[in-house]
């Protein structure tokens, strides 16, 4: 295999290297975070057009490990590891789809919906872990002595964290944030066998806490500070593009929380373009809580400034985070993509969600807030109507019931505008009559 890839530290001042199965998380020079960078004279002695015929033959086709929409795109990810040790659940290849109905109710014609929520473990974190927990598994092959792999997590990381380790047979840690995340999110890890560690504190806690753990090196951390995750997330971008035949949308719309999902995004479309599979970029929008915002407010000076915060309690739990680790990366991306950053407020983001859904998705509070963030985008021209746009929604929507729930029985807050009640009625065929007259009556447009 002629293709390399390695560590390198981010600071453009140092550039350090280390191999990718040394057990490193930071850049021992200077502390920045390291990225995977691949040897790109290698990878470009097959032209764009060639890269495509390749990634399109392997795509969903059931050639082990080659199908996985990461793994298809092995030689972008991390060509050197040997095919028996990936550790892959058949991730990636998610749907795109055309969001007619939504896009209507918001005029704009051109609406998609890239549902990375319809995956093995739920959410996009797969993409990323299935190149982690692998990595991990090679490691350990060539006699690394790696005992187990920890995670700080809001729910998502946990679960995905958990399930490929149990695939592969390799002990998993996961601390969590007590009372803080969704029982579905718990019961993931719980199943497959993690080691469960309920901490009374937020995601920014549970995160200091992994960060002394794992100084020890026998337990690999698996938080996105690790950039091995990046390599898998970053195919995301490239899947997109693929999925309309090799051409860039206008516009990706993601919600951000750590930041290390938006800085995979533009690493695989940069890739696409210096490969010389696409030559323009799209515009990239982040979209944040407000309750957890420190991205919009440093995005307010222009990225002169940044704060981490206390972030506070927020429907979209997965992005409760305040000191996002990937704040660098991720500016450094948004710069290059014409980025945007938009909040949305809890209505704002539980409204768009339930929006959505009645018109034909099922989403999770995180694509709430990136819907949210598109329909005060549009609102405010910073989005042409007739731009293609598409929002990435993060994760399944069966992960947030409780959300849901509390949403349509106006349980929130706010008053929770698409709310659909349940009518309770004696079971007589009378009452049932009256009742549907009544409702059927009433506009069942979805804006209404
Ligand atoms: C992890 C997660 C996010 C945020 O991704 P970051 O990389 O932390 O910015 C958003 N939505 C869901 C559902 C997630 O699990
Ligand atoms: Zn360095």
């Amino acid at each position: 295999m002629p293709y390399r890839a390695w560590f390198q530290c981010i600071n453009a001042e140092c550039k350090a290297t280390y191999p990718l199965n040394s057990v490193i998380y930071r850049c021992r020079a200077c502390n920045a975070l390291l990225e995977v960078e691949h040897d790109v004279k290698s990878l470009s002695r097959r032209d764009g057009k060639a890269w495509m015929k390749l990634f399109e033959d392997r795509y969903k086709t059931t050639e082990w490990p080659y199908g996985s929409g990461v793994w298809g795109k092995k030689e972008w990810v991390l060509p050197e590891i040997s095919d028996e040790n990936i550790v892959s659940l058949y991730e990636g290849g998610t749907n795109l789809f055309w969001a007619e109905r939504l896009g209507k109710i918001l005029g704009l014609s051109d609406l998609w919906i890239k549902l990375c929520g319809n995956t093995h473990s739920g959410s996009f974190k797969d993409l990323g872990m299935t190149v982690l927990v692998s990595q991990v598994k090679q490691m350990i092959s060539e006699g690394v002595p790696i005992k187990a792999v920890a995670c700080a997590s809001t729910g998502d990381t946990s679960a995905a964290l958990a399930v490929y380790c149990a695939a592969a047979g390799i002990q998993s840690i996961v601390l969590l944030p007590k009372g803080k995340i969704s029982i579905a999110q718990l019961v993931q890890p719980i199943a497959n066998g993690a080691l469960v560690l309920s901490l009374d504190t937020d995601f920014d806690g549970c995160m200091r806490v992994v960060q002394e753990i794992t100084h020890d090196e026998s337990i690999y951390l698996a938080n996105s500070m690790n950039s091995l995750r990046v390599e898998g997330q970053k195919t995301v971008g490239i899947e997109i593009v693929q999925q309309f035949d090799w051409e860039a949308p206008d516009v990706i719309v993601i919600p951000g929380g750590n930041l290390g999902n938006v800085s995979a995004l533009g690493k695989g479309l940069l890739m696409l373009r210096q490969l010389g599979l696409i030559s323009k970029l799209p515009r990239i929008v982040v979209a944040q809580a407000q309750r957890a915002n420190p991205l919009y407010r440093s995005y307010l000076t222009g990225f002169a400034s940044y704060e981490p915060m206390q972030a506070e309690k927020t429907l979209a739990s997965a992005i409760q985070i305040g000191n996002p680790v990937s704040i660098e990366k991720a500016v450094r991306i948004l710069k290059q993509f014409q980025g945007i950053v938009e909040q949305a407020s809890e209505e704002e983001l539980a409204d768009a969600a339930a929006l959505g859904d009645k018109t034909g998705m099922f989403n999770c509070p995180h694509t709430g807030v990136a819907l949210a963030a598109l329909i005060k985008l549009l609102k405010g021209g910073k989005i042409d109507p007739s731009e293609r746009v598409v929002v990435v929604s993060t994760a399944h929507g069966l992960k947030f019931t409780d959300f849901k729930v509390h949403y349509h029985k106006k349980e929130l807050d706010f008053n929770c505008r698409h709310a659909n009640t349940p009518i309770e009625l004696p079971p007589r065929v009378e009452a049932v009559k009256e009742a549907l007259e009544q409702a059927l009556q009433r506009s069942t447009r979805p804006d209404a």
